[in-house]
């Protein structure tokens, strides 16, 4: 899939999940960022979005924020979605990981205030609760579920491409020449704090879920990608 099509395809699992959570009773609301950590995990397809938002839209001075707070500890993956479900179908072990959301916020977070709302990555999308997280988040188990199938998806569309946190995938693709690499597929190299990613082996859903998902999947399953204008 050409660069053109993943970020439309990508835009419409966007829409697809903004839909769903739109029919769902949430507490959050604007100037709420409990969720806002550091640790956001995204795909390069996403990171590449957000680096083009930022360049076209004269906000490249972001860049510097993020890297100003690079030295700050932050979780790293080791594996990205679609090698946890293959692990799980294989009945094997996944990896120790180390995540904490006392690391901090977000680089990007200003006055609780996202200024990427609107290209924000799925990770920050997919944090929904039902209650405020000051006290204690909650999230509906088929939220889970959901959350799981975009993002095996969102990798699925980018298994030529890596994932990693939120930060290091962005200082990447400030780089004009790896950007241009990743959207020529020639990319040689990625940063030793990224991970590539892979095709999705299965969907992982519960089999108290098979039924209630299925609309949204047919949804993935029927996106159509529009021609590229000349
Ligand atoms: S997930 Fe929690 S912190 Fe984030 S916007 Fe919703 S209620 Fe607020
Ligand atoms: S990118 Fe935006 S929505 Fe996501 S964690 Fe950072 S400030 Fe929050």
């Amino acid at each position: 899939m050409d660069l053109y099509s993943k970020l439309e395809v990508l835009d419409r699992i966007y829409k697809i999940y903004d839909a769903f959570t739109d029919s769902l009773e949430l507490a959050c609301q604007r100037y709420c960022s409990t969720c806002c950590t550091r640790n956001v995990i995204i795909t390069s397809i996403e990171g590449y979005k957000i680096a083009d938002h930022l360049i076209e839209n004269g906000k490249s001075e972001l860049f510097k924020k993020i890297k100003d707070e690079s030295y700050k500890k932050r979780f790293r993956p080791i594996i990205t979605t679609n090698k946890i479900a293959d692990l799980c179908i294989q009945g094997k072990e996944l990896p120790d990981e180390e995540i904490d959301s006392s690391w901090g916020n977000c680089p990007l977070l200003i006055n609780d205030e996202c200024p990427i709302y609107m290209v924000r990555p799925f990770n920050c999308r997919c944090m929904v609760s039902k209650t405020n997280c000051v006290d204690k988040a909650e999230m509906d188990p088929f939220v889970l579920t959901v959350n799981n199938v975009f993002l095996q998806y969102i990798e699925h569309i980018d298994q030529q491409g890596f994932s990693g946190n939120f930060t290091d995938v962005l200082l990447f693709m400030e780089s004009e020449d790896n950007r241009k690499n990743y959207s020529m597929e020639v990319l040689k190299e990625i940063g030793k704090d990224l991970i590539k990613n892979m095709p999705m082996p299965l969907l992982l859903v519960p089999p108290e879920h098979k039924q209630q998902i299925k609309p949204i999947i047919n949804s993935l399953q029927t996106i159509k990608v529009r021609r590229k204008p000349k």
